[in-house]
């Protein structure tokens, strides 16, 4: 059985008192939880570690390098020191907002590796790319390009985020989901080998909400989401977290 998980991504959101949230989680957490992670701001990610109790912390970003001239960046050597076991990379708020390419995402999976922390892996497509027709192309480039040679596939973790879903509270279609999330495990099967590939979580992320969670978990190949907005507050998270913990898919 694959591991199922919630990962909330704050984004930049949330100030130390909002850390209390972490708290509500824990203690709202189901019978046979999913793994939870919650990716805070940098700045919190010290306190959210010491207060996570269950939850697992991660971050949004990191550098390429270790340390270095590089102002106001912070590398997966410094994330892993405060304790944080997880990040997110390659999310479309960085690809399309710091025009960060699939071959730098890459780059980064490889230093998160090599600093002990777990990766997150973002893709997904703009609208124009779906209606053009060409999304499976694009997951396909985007997944070749950004996984590094040194990922294992027991370390893996990807999020399948249309970028037309996220903050937008339209949500694709679990025949949409489920189209996307089967072809990214056969060329996970193709890149790694079918028994490594079945291992690997695939979530999903964009508008995922507690009145849609369940249908989506419903979904084969989806094992778990990544959650913007409603991963902020206990009282929206926490249905999504049990919504997942009693899915069959
Ligand atoms: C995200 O930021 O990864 C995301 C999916 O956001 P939201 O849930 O708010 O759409």
């Amino acid at each position: 059985m694959r591991r199922k998980i919630a990962a909330g991504n704050w984004k930049m959101n949330g100030l130390q008192q909002d850390l209390a949230e972490l708290a509500a989680m824990a203690s709202t957490l189901p019978e046979r939880p999913p793994q939870v992670i919650i990716c805070p701001p940098t700045p919190l990610l010290v306190s959210a570690v010491h207060q996570a109790g269950p939850i697992a912390i991660g971050a949004q970003d990191c550098h390429i390098e270790q340390n270095g001239a590089f102002t106001g960046d912070v590398s997966a050597v410094m994330i892993a020191d405060t304790g944080a076991r997880f990040v997110i990379l390659g999310h479309s708020e960085r690809r399309a907002g710091h025009g960060e390419t699939s071959a730098e995402v890459r780059a980064k999976v490889a230093a998160a590796l090599g600093a002990g922390l777990d990766p997150i892996i973002c893709i997904g497509e703009t609208l124009e790319t779906r209606e053009a027709g060409e999304t499976l192309s694009l997951i396909k480039d985007q997944l070749v390009q950004s996984l590094a040679d040194t990922l294992d596939p027991t370390r893996a973790i990807l999020a399948y985020e249309p970028v037309w879903a996220i903050g937008t509270g339209k949500v694709a279609s679990p025949a949409e989901i489920g189209e996307v999330h089967d072809f990214i495990r056969a060329t996970l099967s193709d890149i790694y080998t079918p028994e490594a590939a079945q291992t690997i979580p695939l979530l999903y992320g964009g508008s995922v909400k507690a009145d849609n969670a369940k249908s989506i978990f419903a979904t084969e190949n989806v094992d778990g989401a990544l959650v913007g907005g409603a991963s902020l507050k206990a009282s929206d998270f926490t249905p999504i977290i049990k919504a997942l913990a009693h899915s069959t898919g």
